[in-house]
């Protein structure tokens, strides 16, 4: 309990270290989302200063995230000269606006370098926080960033901004039901994050580890995950004292580190916090990204954030749960007891339901990149098709509606969309389904879609938004109704009928599932060049705008971000391979080839008559597939090149996608058939034996 926020300049600290004026307006900024007074700016930065150096800080940042997908910082010390000596000092100016000389981040084209200013400001409603390592301690603030001509230059910015438009929207719906209590609606999260863990001895021979997060090569160890014994087993030793180190510094930093286990491949593992309002809840999952990265180097060990560092066994993910709360404390996707609550929830439910398939198209692209295409459509955990799991009782519920009848449930008794004839929903109304990307569990509904890397930002600005525009729809509707309970089941009914295709309760995995949306005219977008065109349709374009979540510029500077980090990642990738093909892969299997051919001259120089078909066998077989991969390395070098001639980005990012991503497969193959008849010690990497199994 000591230990918990103890790094964390919060809302206890600052009513204890602020004049109590400044307390409460700052207070208002945070709570109720009103402009921040930059009057307060001076005492607020002279407290934080205080309250950081008292425990050792010497420097603070802005810190902030860029198109990276990343947080950055450029640190300062309070120093000050002072009559010849020194003075500790840190303004208001200082902490409400930074200007770092940002020319090398990503900007998709909104900002020459020539005119490189971009601007960081102050984040009150996230806090501010202490950072300790080498002896090292910094005051880190959170802030958004931008250019010097407004636009978002980060993953910030238009968070809050959609999460500005989510409140406005649903205060609405919830006055249509009476509700007059409420001020600001927040959209919570809780990230699970999973993670793989490898011996660091191991990573550090790996090339393809470290310059590109994942194995472009290595055969599969002769056990994977099929037993199944890894899953949520008895945690080792070395990886608790791990996890415990790992949650300490979460605590301090105010990050309620809560579920730890084992996950599905071996090496693999989850940590999840408690949910809390998205943008802390974003800034926190960096923090957790950051802190499994850095405990680990304390343990010998290296956390692995790719999204498939193994082939052969699953990948990462991320689960964003995600929901909305009023702040006078609903959660409005709470089935709720009394029948009032049961039509606001099924409203709200609707909602989300007619968003999602209305912007499926928009979520599969948010969730798109490089690594993660190699879970979403490939076979893993979910598919790339979009679709909502409710549960049976929901789904019955739904049918109903749809049919417009006075039906009873099964399971609930009377059921009416009306205010005052709805029976109370039983809490639990959903099993578990594990193969859906978006599904309701309870109250809240969880998006499995995030790759391990991502932050959650992307994700989270969508759903946001365009559920704020459904309800905007629905408010526009419905405040001009002179019959609410009639007109309220008449537009559940309308929106249950249109978009309960997006509904489907069963395997996500299976083929059936794959045809059946097909049938419904489900998309299903395979890879990420294609999934990324999605967010600059007419309709992406437009929701962004309404919602002044990003302008038309904005949202095309993300698309070319987007497509040239694909076309990026899978060119350090191709360079890779050709590297490791070239420096030790070839290299290893001409030595062998030479030792076995050795071996037949030196045998058969005794006598003739001894057998030597296995040598022969085996020199015909490594001979073979030396062949295959070298020219595998020409095939890939080849592709390559032709692929970087491309001028224009979007047909370049297809031919990365078709041709190298193509010819790199074909190339690891090729290679990991030598592993296979490489006598262990002439083979130059880590086997996945070793880096899976040696923990
Ligand atoms: P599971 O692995 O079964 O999905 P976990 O307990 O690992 O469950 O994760 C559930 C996550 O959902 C936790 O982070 C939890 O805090 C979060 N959560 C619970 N209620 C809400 C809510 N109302 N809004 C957002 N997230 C929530
Ligand atoms: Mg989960």
């Amino acid at each position: 309990m000591e230990m918990f926020g103890q790094n964390v300049f919060n809302q206890a600290v600052m009513r204890e270290r602020l004049p109590k004026a400044v307390f409460k307006t700052l207070k208002k900024t945070i709570d109720e989302g009103l402009p921040l007074d930059p009057s307060i700016a001076d005492v607020v930065a002279t407290a934080m200063k205080e309250w950081a150096v008292e425990r050792g800080a010497t420097h603070f940042t802005h810190w902030f995230q860029p198109m990276t997908g990343i947080t950055a910082e450029k640190h300062d010390s309070f120093l000050s000269p002072a009559e010849g000596g020194a003075l500790m000092e840190f303004s208001g100016k200082e902490l409400v606006k930074g200007e770092p000389d940002a020319s090398s981040f990503p900007s998709g084209g909104l900002r020459a370098t020539f005119e490189a200013r971009g601007y960081t400001a102050w984040d009150c409603t996230s806090p501010a926080f202490l950072r300790e390592e080498a002896g090292v301690v910094t005051l880190c603030i959170p802030t958004a960033f931008c250019s010097y001509t407004g636009e978002v230059l980060d993953k910030k910015t238009p968070l809050l901004r959609s999460m500005q438009a989510l409140s406005t929207q649903a205060l609405r719906v919830l006055r249509l039901f009476g509700n007059t209590t409420a001020t600001r609606v927040i959209s919570t999260v809780g990230a699970e994050q999973e993670y793989f863990l490898i011996d660091k001895s191991f990573y550090e021979k790996r090339p393809d580890l470290m310059m590109a997060g994942r194995t472009l090569f290595g055969a599969m160890s002769s056990k994977g995950q099929e037993l199944e014994d890894h899953y949520f087993g008895t945690i080792k030793e070395r990886v608790l004292a791990y996890m415990k180190e790992v949650n300490e510094e979460l605590w301090k930093l105010g990050v309620t580190a809560k579920t730890q286990h084992n996950e599905v491949a071996p090496g693999q593992f989850e940590i999840a916090p408690i949910f809390e309002n998205t943008n802390i809840a974003t800034d926190h999952n960096q923090m957790v990204m950051e802190t499994l990265k850095k405990v680990a180097t304390r343990h010998g060990l290296v956390c692995l954030l790719h999204e498939k560092p193994f082939a052969g066994v699953n990948g990462s993910g991320k689960h964003n749960n995600w929901s909305m709360s009023s702040n006078d404390g609903q959660n409005l996707l709470e089935p709720g007891h009394t029948p009032h609550d049961n039509a606001q929830f099924l409203t709200f439910l609707m909602a989300t339901i007619k968003a999602v398939d209305t912007y499926a198209g928009l979520l599969r692209a948010t969730c798109a990149s490089a690594g993660n295409d190699h879970r979403l459509g490939a076979n893993e955990a979910p598919p790339a098709i979009m679709s909502i799991f409710l549960g049976d009782q929901l789904a019955e519920i739904l049918d109903q509606i749809v049919a417009g009848a006075e039906k009873s449930s099964t399971k609930a008794g009377e059921m009416k969309v009306g205010v005052s004839t709805l029976p109370a929903l039983p809490m639990d109304a959903t099993d578990r389904n594990r193969t859906s990307p978006f599904a309701f569990t309870g109250n809240k509904f969880e998006l499995r879609m995030l790759g391990s890397s991502f932050s959650i930002s992307g994700p989270n600005i969508v759903i946001n938004t365009i559920i704020a525009e459904v309800l905007k729809g629905f408010a526009d509707k419905l405040e001009k109704s002179k019959n609410f309970d009639a007109d309220l089941e008449k537009l559940l009914q309308e929106t249950a009928k249109k978009h309960q295709r997006v509904v489907f309760n069963g395997n996500n995995y299976s083929d059936e599932w794959v045809q059946e949306a097909k049938k419904r005219g489900l998309l299903n977008i395979p890879n990420t060049p294609e999934a990324q065109k999605q967010l600059i349709t007419k309709e992406a374009v437009a929701v962004f705008a309404a919602h002044n979540v990003f302008s038309e510029k904005e949202i095309h500077a993300r698309y070319e971000i987007v497509i040239e980090q694909y076309v990026k990642t899978l060119n350090i990738e191709a360079l890779t391979m050709i590297d490791m093909a070239n420096h030790s892969i070839i290299p290893a299997a001409v030595e062998y080839a030479t030792i076995v051919a050795s071996s037949i001259n030196a045998v058969s120089a005794v006598s003739a008559k001894l057998n030597v078909s296995t040598q022969q066998g085996l020199l015909e077989e490594l001979c073979d597939k030396l062949a295959a991969t070298s020219a595998g390395v020409k095939a890939l070098e080849a592709a390559l090149e032709a692929a970087l001639a491309i001028a224009d980005l979007e047909e370049q990012a297809a031919a990365f996608r078709a041709e190298v991503y193509t010819k790199m497969q074909d190339l690891r193959n090729n290679a990991d058939g030598l592993e296979k008849v490489i006598a262990a010690k002439y083979w130059p990497l880590p086997t996945y034996r070793e880096m899976l199994f040696q923990l």
